[in-house]
């Protein structure tokens, strides 16, 4: 499970003065420049492109920089697996674009050109042609005239041409693929009325429905306990579900299979790494994931995840596979993903207080006892510095990780999570200052709360929401994780984030040291009623739903407990020069409706009982309030602010004497589009077609 990049976006808004961290020093990523670090480097549509550093790389051996040169090698060589896995013909069109952005001969300062690159690149930032959270597809704002010009004065052994094909049929093919709304439509279709296969452009399934998965999946598990094979394995998470000859086949990425050519690269670098390995822990890690790619077999792929859950002791870590399953709307398909880091020793200390103390929160949470875990294992949590971003999480990244996915080990082995420092300092460094806590926070008191203990608060809500939130309840004998289908993902991320607003306010935070006071808990209250009711929904179009499963979480959590809470007035509208605010005026009666719901959602997602979740997501999740929603997105207009963040990577290279090498270098590069087109060069490994 992540912890998306948006989840936390707009709450870092509204953090805007970092610098003062109870418990923490401030950190200076940068020491030896006395420029300042340039955060943010572009705007462009609802875009905002930021960098990132990596403090404390230069102090690591030369062994843990040459292993993260390996591990970021391994994560950009998968990257075109995201853009194919995203839609079948993304890639087509990026490797289209970018001869056109290379090579193009006409006029290229014209406004019609400037557009041109806009599109370009939001589809490297969205991994393909549609919006990397609302999943809807974005069209250009150049004409279908102006692209054919663009084609024709492009060398033609430049553009992916099919066999025989002129360039007039490769417009004929790519033209209603860029323009025409009606062409795969949506990634992703959450739609419980339509058939969720065949309404999503993803490419996991062809040539079938729902119906035909659900049958397929269904069979396969019954087969599996039949022959007592291994039952608990996560079905389909590394593969394509297509019709052959009236048959349905499962094609597995892994090398041999589906994306070879890119897992091949995965695995060379891999194997280097396996090399410099910090530990022996580490090294079999390494050599269950090879395996894995190897083999596309999902036992190995569960013993690769035992593997690095045990791994608790080397520095360096990573992720690297099939993992997050957002992408599909069955959520069965693993998108390809990789994100390397290494610990932030000294910030880790909080949530190492947290996972020790991981049995007084499960034993004290308002859970029914027969849902609490009896024996909390291996929660452990710690703070990252991310070194590099692949895949899906590139370039726009989680903030945190909890992993693995497959629940019954995360029962018997724990899981891992972590909190990606760097990643939030830099938006947190970015969103100073922009007059978006101001416009919709109620008081100057709500303000200054924030301005104080924002920070703390906002790292703090992650770390209990993926340390202990995710791991927290179990299941009902017989139940699984899928039970919840379409709801699955906004129920977990509500438990896990209910979970986390409960404990925020616990007196036990501040004996524990984690909280100066109750101001920490406050702020937190605010900035999440106020992103839950309002401020979250400048990310959707007027007369759109709330369809991601983050942003359904937090509706879903705020409109209950504004609501349930009414009568009491625990939170109330109010309004001034015509400008609607959320004020809470009872903030223990505000846990106590949080810890409520909590209950509730905990007995949902562990008696797998659909029907609640349908009801709850239906009720207070997905529709907007048309009027509220205009006025929001008027209000937020005017501060000129792009919603989304995405990354540029730093670059690494050996530095070698000889045939020996001797450093790692690292850089800071500024440029997004020189970026992505070096690596488009680089590690292009999958054809188009
Ligand atoms: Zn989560």
């Amino acid at each position: 499970m992540i912890l998306m990049k948006t989840t936390r976006t707009l709450l870092i808004m509204l953090t805007a003065f970092a610098a003062l961290s109870f418990g923490k020093p401030e950190k200076a990523p940068d020491n030896k420049s006395t420029e300042k670090f340039k955060y943010l480097t572009e705007q462009f549509a609802d875009a905002k492109i930021l960098r990132y550093q990596v403090p404390g790389f230069e102090t690591l051996s030369l062994k843990q920089k040459e292993l993260i040169y390996y591990l970021s090698q391994a994560a950009l060589s998968g990257r075109d697996i995201a853009y194919d896995q995203n839609f079948k013909s993304n890639l087509l069109i990026r490797k289209t674009l970018e001869a056109i952005y290379q090579d193009y001969k006409g006029d290229r300062k014209s406004a019609e050109f400037a557009k041109f690159v806009v599109y370009l690149k939001r589809v490297w930032f969205c991994n393909g042609i549609h919006h990397h959270y609302s999943t809807d597809k974005f069209l250009p704002e150049f004409s279908k005239e102006y692209f054919s010009v663009l084609i024709t004065k492009t060398k033609k052994a430049s553009l992916p041409l099919a066999p025989g094909q002129t360039t007039d049929q490769f417009l004929a093919e790519l033209t209603p693929l860029i323009f025409s709304p009606d062409v795969a439509p949506k990634r992703v279709s959450l739609d419980p009325k339509s058939d969720l296969v065949l309404n999503s452009a993803s490419n996991f399934y062809e040539g079938l429905t729902q119906k035909d998965a659900e049958d397929f999946y269904a069979n396969m598990k019954k087969e599996a306990r039949k022959n007592k094979q291994d039952t608990m394995i996560a079905f389909g998470l590394n593969s394509k579900l297509v019709r052959e000859s009236g048959k349905i086949v499962e094609k597995t990425y892994k090398i041999g299979g589906l994306y070879s050519p890119a897992l091949s690269q995965v695995v060379f670098w891999l194997e280097k790494a396996q090399a410099v390995a910090e530990t022996p822990e580490q090294h079999l890690v390494i050599e269950k994931l090879i395996a894995y790619y190897r083999s596309g077999n999902l036992t190995t792929w569960d013993e690769y995840n035992i593997a690095w859950v045990k791994d608790l002791n080397s520095l360096v870590d990573f992720v690297n596979g099939f993992i997050e399953v957002y992408g599909d709307p069955m959520a069965m398909k693993g998108s390809w993903e990789s994100i390397v880091n290494f610990k932030d020793v000294e910030a880790t200390r909080r949530t190492e207080i947290l996972s020790k103390n991981a049995q007084f929160f499960e034993d004290n949470s308002p859970v029914a006892p027969e849902f609490k875990k009896k024996k909390v294992k291996g929660v452990t949590a710690k703070v990252i510095i991310v070194a590099q971003l692949g895949g899906e999480s590139d370039p726009t990244t989680p903030i945190g990780i909890n992993l693995p996915n497959a629940n019954w080990i995360r029962k018997d082995y724990g899981s891992k999570s972590v909190t990606m420092d760097n990643i939030t300092y830099a938006y947190d460094q970015a969103a100073a200052g922009n007059g978006f806590l101001e416009e919709f926070a109620w008081s100057k008191e709500e303000v200054e709360r924030s301005r104080k203990s924002g920070h703390l608060a906002g790292n703090l809500t992650t770390d209990l929401h993926e340390c202990l939130g995710h791991g927290s309840g179990q299941l009902k004998r017989g139940v699984t994780a899928d039970s919840l289908k379409n709801y699955h993902s906004t129920i977990e991320e509500a438990r896990a984030d209910l979970f986390a607003l409960y404990y925020i306010k616990d007196q036990a935070l501040v004996k524990f040291g984690l909280v100066p006071d109750d101001e920490v808990a406050k702020a937190e209250y605010d900035s999440y009623i106020r992103n839950g009711l309002m401020t979250q929904l400048v990310r959707i179009h007027p007369g759109k739903t709330i369809e991601e499963a983050h942003m359904r979480d937090r509706a879903l959590i705020a409109r209950w407990v504004y609501e349930k809470g009414m009568d009491r007035k625990i939170i109330e509208k109010v309004t001034r020069e015509g400008k609607t605010f959320f004020r809470i005026n009872d903030y223990d009666g505000l846990r106590a409706e949080f810890g409520e719901l909590l209950k509730i959602i905990q007995q949902i997602t562990s008696e797998g009982d659909y029907k609640a979740a349908k009801n709850l997501v239906e009720i207070y999740a997905v529709q907007i309030d048309p009027e509220l929603h205009k006025e929001v997105l008027q209000r937020y207009a005017k501060l000129n602010i792009a919603p989304y963040a995405g990354f540029i990577n730093p670059v690494y290279t050996l530095v070698k004497e000889g045939n020996t090498i001797t450093d790692v270098k690292i850089e800071y590069p500024d440029d997004f589009a020189t970026q992505m087109m070096t690596y488009s060069k680089k590690y292009s490994f999958l054809p188009v077609r």
